[in-house]
């Protein structure tokens, strides 16, 4: 197969500059490495469908993608389909070795606000109260609706006079469609299933809007669980004054940026929060530090709930590979700093409504491509090292093919290479990719030496508050390793002052689970979870 045929402009365009550059006045044939070499230049292919958002594509394109085509290209030839809705079981199990899917099967129990209250009331039942009471007491109704309303007049009883607020909002919808505030129990219709739940009547207001954290969160694997926490995200502002006599005020009482962005007070430049009604979380980060709040102990808190939730479903979600799910955590804080889980949503927006949006949605999608370990993703590198896809190897549970490349693996790979004594920043860099370097990869791998090396500077620079951005200057957390008791050690090996490695930070993405060696050892040969909640709890009483 000569290579100039087969591969069309781009290969051609690479091989002539390499050629160039050696000096080499005229063409050699090309032999089976240049083949090879040439064949992996081939672009990744990613496919979509009317669904896909728009910035997913153009991320993509910028990053040397190319676009599946169906009238042109093999059924199998792509390696990255992203679409908003949920794949088919079949598309799952078919998967390819080479391929990747946005989501995981099951994750929608994690999403339905009727199976994630029903999930967390069982682990609370499970590990106590305490630990699970971050969410507001919830109803399933109308399963619950006896006890609701039991809840409801008990809790009359103990406000005498003081109203009591509780939110209803339907199961299965988003955006803030179809929700309803009241005091007063005779305001509550259903017709569906829906969940009430306490309202968090003293929110934390900026200026005298309500606000709440809109958190990026990758599950690259259920089993075993492998959770990254994004470190920039929104914060969507009520666009009108928070007023409880009005609670029929949407635009005062939910922050939904699709109900907000119409609102008359969107453009307006309002007290503190300014026009429009998002922020990036880097800048309420740094609202919060110049109100003297201790932000690192709120995202700890964060995180950790982050962790605790997600286990809450891990057990019960069949296991995939070759899929990862990015979420949508929606967080609010109150008065007294507490964060309180609101939902969890699947397919979290990434339409482009600002330029907030904008700059932390694009970053997002750059960084959820650099984290789905694009090693192993070319068709070509199969052909010998074929999982047997297809084929599930425990028909209800394993759906699909062998993991190209767990996370925990390139961990452990990494994490031994650190202990060499050579240059740090240089070993780091070339231990991270591949030695066969390859692909439209090149251009991926541009990109990540770019971000390493700009990582690489900043954290020689001291600094209490570490875990630094690479695209813009932005620091408001604890990196996991400097804020957990256990790192990493024995057969892990990591240097203690390394703490975790690079592939624990992927661009914006923090790995925050397994968080010690302990958790890495009760997540690999099925999901302990009563083991990672003690490990947990000793990390949240220190
Ligand atoms: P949706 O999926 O429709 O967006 P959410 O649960 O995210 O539903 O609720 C929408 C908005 O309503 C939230 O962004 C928040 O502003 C507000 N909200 C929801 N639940 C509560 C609650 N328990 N207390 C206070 N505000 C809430």
């Amino acid at each position: 197969m000569n290579a100039h045929k087969s591969l069309g402009g781009v290969t051609a365009n690479i091989f002539n500059l390499s050629l160039e550059g050696h000096n080499i006045q005229k063409r050699q044939p090309l032999g089976k490495e240049d083949e090879a070499l040439g064949a992996a230049l081939k672009p990744l292919v990613f496919r979509v469908d009317e669904t896909t958002p728009r910035v997913v594509q153009s991320v993509l394109l910028e990053r040397g993608w190319d676009q599946f085509d169906e009238q042109q290209q093999d059924v199998e030839d792509w390696n990255l389909y992203w679409r908003a809705s949920s794949f088919r079981m079949v598309e799952h199990v078919n998967v390819k070795p080479w391929q990747r899917l946005n989501h995981h099967p099951g994750t929608t129990t994690l999403t339905r606000k009727d199976c994630l209250a029903k999930h967390l009331a069982y682990m609370r039942r499970l590990y106590g109260e305490s630990l699970y009471e971050f969410t507001p007491r919830t109803f399933i109704i109308p399963n619950d609706y006896t006890k609701f309303v039991a809840e409801y007049f008990k809790e009359k009883q103990v406000l005498g006079t003081k109203p009591s607020y509780w939110i209803c909002k339907p199961a299965e919808l988003s955006r803030g469609r179809g929700i309803v505030i009241f005091s007063d129990i005779r305001d509550l219709n259903f017709n569906g299933t829906y969940v009430v739940q306490k309202y968090i009547c003293n929110p934390l207001l900026v200026g005298r809007y309500k606000c709440d954290l809109r958190i990026y969160v990758c599950v690259t694997g259920f089993k075993p669980l492998t959770i990254y926490v994004y470190k920039e995200g929104l914060v969507r502002f009520a666009t009108e004054k928070f007023d409880l006599q009005n609670l029929q005020d949407s635009y005062a009482h939910l922050t939904n940026s699709s109900i907000n962005k119409s609102g008359a007070s969107y453009k307006k430049i309002k007290e503190v929060v300014g026009q429009g009604c998002k922020w990036t979380l880097s800048r309420f980060f740094s609202y919060l530090r110049n109100g003297d709040v201790d932000d690192l102990l709120l995202w700890q808190k964060i995180k950790h709930m982050v962790i605790l939730t997600v286990l809450a479903v891990a057990p019960s979600v069949p296991v995939a590979y070759n899929c990862f799910e990015l979420f949508g955590f929606d967080i609010l804080i109150d008065e007294n700093l507490k964060p309180w889980l609101l939902e969890v949503n699947y397919s979290p927006a990434l339409s482009l409504d600002c330029s907030t949006d904008v700059s932390v949605k694009r970053s997002l999608v750059h960084d959820v491509i650099e984290l789905i370990h694009l090693n192993g993703l070319r068709r070509e590198d199969k052909k010998c090292n074929r999982a047997s896809p297809g084929s599930p190897r425990n028909k209800q549970l394993e759906l699909c093919t062998i993991p190209a490349s767990p996370p925990y693996v390139s961990l452990i790979r990494f994490t031994n290479r650190t202990c060499s004594k050579t240059n740090p920043v240089v070993q780091r860099v070339v231990n991270v990719y591949p030695k066969h370097t390859r692909t439209s990869q090149l251009r991926e791998m541009i990109n990540k030496q770019r971000v390493f090396l700009t990582r690489e500077g900043a954290k020689s620079k001291p600094k209490l508050r570490a875990c630094h951005t690479t695209r813009k200057a932005f620091s408001p957390y604890t990196p996991v390793a400097q804020s957990q008791p256990h790192r990493m050690k024995g057969p892990v090996g990591i240097l203690p002052e390394a703490g975790y490695a690079p592939d624990d930070h992927v661009g914006n993405f923090v790995l925050i689970f397994p968080f010690n060696e302990a958790t890495f050892g009760a997540s690999r040969n099925g999901l302990n979870v009563k083991r990672i909640i003690q490990e947990l709890q000793k990390l949240m009483n220190k």
